[in-house]
């Protein structure tokens, strides 16, 4: 707790460090063999190569070795219950184990639809998410930058599957934080959808404020620019087609002020993908240059940084951005030009919501986007102007702009 309290006081003095000023601290990847599993069967949206694929571009690139892997443990029944339903952990495990789900659980725990169906090892990767997300805080609690792209299940309920998500990851990795000692808390999710869950989740904790920036109109429809949460919530709606001069506006002039504000002594970002310039399931526009600039960003501000994944239904912006990433947090700048390997990896993906002829040749051969520069709306600016910081402690609301 020492340590804590004192990293906690180099964070409020120092928030806004520049790059490079200070030692990079050791990152670690969190993964898991489960990335290679076949799941949510064949039509589902997240039928696609996700983490497998960062991972093998990865180890291409040099940027994996033994040193910077840890394999993710899977969280038991108990720790499961640490937030969630007792029952629904139970009839999920149930689920698994005979394959179906009746009609009475399909209705009361979302279990068995399109939206979230069964497909074998359904539980045993829910809960290995889980396990990732509380290892990656506890790594982080130790001094690492945690990086795990297969949390992130924002959306999960604690009595019911919700939006893909079968459990809620983000949130043990913030209880996991709260319960060694970190008093405050801040959750930014980056994700093109509103992090609904994890919101909800916190509503009543004062030691937690959740910020969000996603794409107007989406489901789950919830996250509008005056939803408060329990009254630390910062949430930015945006238009369709955010461009990366608007996302860096809001980052700076409404995320990173309201972040600063709350003090927090430990930071959990979602980098969900979908919010890339090419996603079949969101309207965004970003290049992947906005998203890697905005979780170093963000990850400066506490001393202690958990870095998770998200959504992302393209394969091949999904697995160059989180590669990436990866190489941003362990102090690598991705390559111009991919090696033939890396390439022949992005050349074998497939998905069925991406047509052949909008897979970009450049998401073949390179990682790093051209910058997607535009003008800054004036809908862009008010939402920033809308923002009402955070305050730690008393849970007061203190307007800064
Ligand atoms: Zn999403």
């Amino acid at each position: 707790m020492a340590v804590l309290a004192e990293r906690d006081v180099i964070a409020v003095q120092q928030p806004t460090r520049p790059r490079g000023s200070a030692p990079r601290p050791t990152a670690t990847f969190i993964g898991s063999s489960l990335a290679r599993s076949p799941a949510f069967g064949s039509l589902h949206p997240l039928a696609i190569p996700r983490v497998a694929a960062v991972m093998d571009l990865c180890a291409v690139l040099g940027w994996l070795g033994e040193a910077d892997f840890r394999e993710s443990p899977e969280a038991d029944l108990d720790m499961l219950a640490r937030f969630h339903d007792r029952a629904y952990v139970a009839a999920l495990h149930h689920a698994e184990a005979v394959h179906e789900v009746d009609s009475v659980v399909r209705e009361r725990y979302h279990l068995g639809n399109f939206e979230n169906p069964l497909f074998p090892g359904v539980f045993r990767k829910a809960a290995t998410a889980v396990g990732g997300s509380i290892l990656a805080a506890e790594l982080a609690l130790e001094g690492q930058l945690t990086f795990h792209p297969a949390g992130g299940t924002h959306h999960g309920r604690r009595d019911r599957a919700s939006g893909f998500c079968y459990f809620n990851d983000p949130v043990f990795a913030i209880l996991t934080l709260l319960d060694r000692g970190v008093e405050r808390v801040a959750y930014v999710d980056l994700d093109a959808h509103h992090c609904d869950g994890v919101q909800d989740a916190f509503r009543q904790d004062p030691r937690v404020a959740t910020m969000s920036i996603h794409e107007r109109g989406r489901w789950p429809g919830t996250g509008a620019a005056d939803d408060r949460g329990g009254g630390r919530s910062v949430n930015l709606p945006v238009p369709p087609q955010l461009n990366d001069d608007e996302f860096d506006f809001l980052l700076h002039e409404a995320l990173i002020p309201a972040v600063d504000r709350f003090r927090p002594g430990a930071i959990v970002v979602t980098c969900g993908t979908d919010a890339l310039a090419g996603d079949p399931l969101a309207g965004m526009a970003l290049s992947n240059l906005a998203l890697w600039d905005a979780v170093e960003s963000l990850c400066r501000l506490a001393p202690v940084r958990v870095v998770l994944g998200g959504g992302g239904y393209n394969p091949w912006t999904l697995a160059r951005c989180w590669t990436g990433l990866w190489g941003r947090l362990r102090g690598c700048e991705p390559p111009p030009a991919l090696p033939a390997e890396a390439s022949a990896i992005l050349s074998a993906l497939r998905c069925d919501l991406v047509d052949d002829e909008d897979v970009r040749p450049e998401w073949l051969t390179t990682l790093a986007d051209t910058p997607n520069h535009g003008s800054i709306r004036q809908e862009v600016r008010s939402l920033a102007r809308g923002v009402v910081a955070p305050s730690p402690g008393s849970g007061a609301e203190v307007r800064f702009r």
